[in-house]
């Protein structure tokens, strides 16, 4: 996975950990991108609310993963769910 700043998690300061602020800059940056529409497939999805979507292109609104459109986050836990199942045989 590319290498990623504290971002927007900087305003925590010095609070709650440097690996636990990484990982909430990651789920942040991710959330605050324009998505792609599974409608017209244009880039033009913004995240709403928690699972909630609108395109700003076809003005559809639907709902999907709480956090982004796009499923490298969910990728990124399923290997690592998988590695610790490896571990374990
Ligand atoms: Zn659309």
């Amino acid at each position: 996975m590319e290498k990623i700043g504290l971002g927007s998690a900087k305003r925590f300061e010095t609070r709650y950990g440097r690996t636990l602020k990484l990982r909430l800059a990651a789920i942040e940056t991710e959330q605050r991108k324009r998505q792609q529409c599974p409608y017209c497939r244009k880039l033009k999805v913004r995240r709403q609310s928690v699972g909630i979507y609108q395109c700003h292109s076809c003005d559809k609104k639907f709902t999907g993963p709480a956090y982004s459109l796009t499923p490298i986050l969910i990728q990124e836990h399923k290997s690592q769910v998988e590695k610790k199942e490896q571990l374990e045989e």
